[in-house]
C-alpha cells in the first residue's frame, strides 16, 4: 500500500478513534436530557445532541448508531412539545434504550476506508482491547451488563447460544469473554464451550464467568476451564469491570511500593536498586524512629525489615508497627543473615513478621519474593478496603485516606474540605419501592460522584446510605459549589421502578481544614453541618463556620 494512503487510512482512523471515545459521552448526555425531559419540560439541548449524533455516526463510520439516531431524531421532531405524554412515548424509549446499548458497537465501516486491508486492520487492532464476548442466555441480563460495561469504555458482543458465540470466535478474538455457567443449553455448557474453545484458539482469551448459583462444583468448574475469575450473580459490576481491567490488561497497575528499614544505608541503597530496577517504588528507612511517619505518607505494600538494628531491632519494630490495627495485614519480611531456622522461628512468634529472607540474597530472588507478597497484599486490599454495592472506599480506608490527606495538607498549607452527603428519606425509597431499587439509587449516586470527582478527590461509602468525600486542594467555597451542583444533578435524575419513575435527593455538610485541624473535629463539624440540612428542610448544602453554620439551598 503507497505511503500516502497508510497515512491518510491511520489519520481517519485516529479520528473514528477520537469519535469512538467522545461516544459514551455523547450518550451519557443523552440519557441523561432525556430523563430531564421525562420529568420536566421538552428539552431543545436533547434535540441539539441528537441531531448532532445523527450527523456524525455516519460520517466517522458508524452507519447504524447514524441511522438510529436520525429515527430518534424524527421521533422527537413529530412529538415535539409533549414527549412525557405523546403516545410513541414507548417507540422513542425503545429506540433511546437501543441508542445507549450501542455505544458497544465499533464503527461498521472505517470512514471512507481506503481498502478492505486497511478495514480488516482497523478493525482487527483497535478493537483488541476493549472487546469483551458475552455468553448469557438472559435476554435481560445480558442487556443490563452490556449497557452497565459500555460506561466503562467496553464494548460488548451478546451472545444467547455457545454455537454463535464459537462463530464469532472463529472470525474475531476478544480481549475477554465473559461467560455464564449454566445455559439452557447444558448444566455447564459455559465452562463446557470455553474449554473446547480453548483448544482452537492461537491465543489465549482470559474468560471470567457468573453463575446464579455459587457453589463449590461451579467454582471447580471454573478452575477446570481456566477462568480467571469467577463472580456470583447478580453481578456487581463495579467488580466486574475490575477484574475485566485487570484481564484485558486495560488497568495500569501502580508500582508497588516498598519500605526498606536497614540500618546500614548502603545495603537499603542495594536493596532500593535492585528492586526498583523492578518497577517498584522505594523508600528506605534507616531509623525505626521514623517509621511511623514514613508509614503514613508513604503507605507501601510490603515493608522489608533488617533484624539487627541498633537502638530497636527489626522485630520490635514489626511489633510497634502492629499495633495500630490499619496495619495488621501489611506484610512485613525480615531479611537478616540468620540462618537457624529455631531462631527465624522464634522472631516470627514474637509477632510481627511475616516471613524470612536470608542474607544474602540474590537479586532475582528478592525481586520475585517481594513481587509476590505485594501482589497478593494488593489484591487482598483492593477486596478489604472497596465498598462492595458500590466499588468506593470503605468506611476504614475513608478513615486512613482522610488522616493522609490532613497531614498532607498541613505540609502543603492548602486547604481541605470534608463532606458528609446523605440521602434523604431513603428509608422510604426502600418502603415504597424496595430494597433493591434502593440499592440502585446507591449506585446511581455513587457513580455519580466518582464521575464527577477529580483525580485527587476520594469518595467512600460512610455507611448504608451515607456518603463521605474528601476534596484535596479546596476551599469550603470551592466545595460548596461543586457540592450544589452534585445535588442539583442528582434530584435530577429518575429513578426507574416497576409504575413509574422517582427522583431523589441529598443533603450534605461541609467542614474545612483548617481551621479543623483534628480527623475527629472535621468529622464531627462535617456531621454537625450535614444534621443542620437536614433539619433545615433536607436537599441542601450547609457549611460548617468553625461552630457557626451557614446555610446554601
Ligand atoms: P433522612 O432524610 O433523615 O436521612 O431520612 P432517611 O430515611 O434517609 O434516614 P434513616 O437513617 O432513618 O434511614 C436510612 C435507611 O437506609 C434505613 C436503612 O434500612 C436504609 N439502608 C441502609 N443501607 C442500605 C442499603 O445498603 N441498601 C438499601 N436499600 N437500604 C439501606
Ligand atoms: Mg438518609
Ligand atoms: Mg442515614
Amino acid at each position: 500500500m503507497p505511503e500516502v494512503t497508510s497515512d491518510k487510512t491511520a489519520k481517519l482512523r485516529e479520528l473514528q478513534r477520537r469519535f469512538g471515545a467522545q461516544l459514551p459521552q455523547r450518550l451519557a448526555d443523552i440519557q441523561h436530557h432525556w430523563q430531564a425531559c421525562l420529568v420536566g419540560d421538552d428539552n431543545e439541548e436533547l434535540y441539539r445532541l441528537v441531531h448532532s449524533l445523527a450527523g456524525a455516526a455516519g460520517t466517522f463510520g458508524f452507519h447504524r448508531l447514524g441511522e438510529q439516531a436520525r429515527a430518534l431524531e424524527q421521533l422527537l421532531l413529530r412529538n415535539k412539545g409533549s414527549i412525557k405524554r405523546c403516545p410513541e412515548l414507548p417507540v422513542i424509549e425503545d429506540v433511546i434504550a437501543d441508542l445507549l446499548l450501542f455505544t458497544v458497537q465499533q464503527p461498521d465501516q472505517l470512514a471512507s476506508a481506503d481498502s478492505e486491508a486497511s478495514f480488516q486492520e482497523a478493525t482487527g487492532k483497535e478493537r483488541g482491547e476493549s472487546l469483551v464476548y458475552l455468553l448469557e442466555d438472559d435476554v435481560s441480563q445480558a442487556r443490563e451488563a452490556a449497557v452497565q460495561l459500555q460506561y466503562f469504555g467496553y464494548e460488548i458482543k451478546i451472545f444467547h447460544r455457545t454455537a454463535a458465540l464459537k462463530a464469532a470466535m472463529a472470525q474475531e478474538v476478544p480481549a475477554a469473554l465473559v461467560a455464564d455457567i449454566h445455559l439452557s443449553e447444558g448444566d455447564q455448557a459455559g465452562p463446557d464451550i470455553v474449554a473446547e474453545l480453548r483448544d482452537g484458539l492461537t491465543r489465549d482469551v482470559p474468560v471470567i464467568f457468573v453463575s446464579g448459583s455459587d457453589s463449590w462444583q461451579d467454582r471447580l468448574a471454573v478452575v477446570r476451564a481456566g477462568g480467571q475469575a469467577y463472580l456470583s450473580k447478580p453481578i456487581n459490576f463495579s467488580v466486574l469491570v475490575e477484574q475485566l481491567d485487570v484481564v484485558t490488561g486495560n488497568k495500569q497497575e501502580a508500582p508497588y511500593r516498598i519500605l526498606v528499614v536497614d540500618d546500614t544505608p548502603l545495603l537499603a541503597q542495594h536493596y532500593a536498586a535492585v528492586l526498583e530496577a523492578a518497577g517498584m517504588r522505594i523508600k528506605t528507612v534507616n531509623d525505626p524512629a521514623q517509621l511511623l511517619d514514613v508509614l503514613l505518607m508513604f503507605s507501601p505494600d510490603l515493608i522489608l525489615m533488617d533484624i539487627f538494628m541498633p537502638g530497636c531491632s527489626g522485630v520490635e519494630a514489626a511489633q510497634v508497627i502492629r499495633q495500630q490495627s490499619i496495619y495488621a495485614n501489611l506484610p512485613i519480611v525480615y531479611l537478616s543473615t540468620e540462618t537457624s531456622l529455631t531462631q527465624q522461628l522464634a522472631a516470627l512468634q514474637l509477632g510481627g513478621g511475616d516471613d524470612f529472607l536470608q542474607k544474602p540474597i540474590s537479586d532475582t530472588y528478592l525481586t520475585d519474593a517481594v513481587h509476590i507478597r505485594a501482589k497478593r497484599f494488593r489484591e487482598l486490599s483492593a477486596l478489604m478496603n472497596q465498598d462492595g454495592l458500590t466499588g468506593l472506599l470503605n468506611h476504614i480506608n475513608l478513615k486512613l485516606a482522610l488522616e493522609r490527606e490532613i497531614a498532607q495538607a498541613q505540609r502543603r498549607s492548602s486547604a481541605l474540605s470534608f463532606v458528609m452527603l446523605d440521602i434523604d428519606h431513603f428509608k422510604s425509597v426502600n418502603d415504597s419501592y424496595g430494597h433493591l431499587i434502593g440499592d440502585r439509587v446507591i449506585k446511581s449516586l455513587a457513580r455519580l460522584l466518582s464521575h464527577r470527582l477529580r483525580k485527587g478527590d476520594v469518595a467512600a461509602r460512610y455507611g448504608g446510605e451515607e456518603f463521605a468525600l474528601i476534596l484535596p486542594d479546596t476551599s469550603l467555597e470551592l466545595a460548596q459549589g461543586l457540592l450544589d451542583d452534585l445535588r442539583r444533578q442528582f434530584s435530577e435524575i429518575s429513578h426507574a421502578h416497576e409504575h413509574g419513575e422517582f427522583t431523589v435527593t441529598f443533603s450534605a455538610g461541609i467542614a474545612a481544614c483548617p481551621p479543623q485541624a483534628e480527623m475527629q473535629a472535621l468529622i464531627a463539624a462535617a456531621d454537625r453541618a450535614l444534621y443542620q440540612a437536614k433539619h433545615a428542610g433536607r436537599n441542601q448544602v450547609v457549611l460548617d463556620d468553625d461552630g457557626t453554620s451557614v446555610n446554601t439551598l
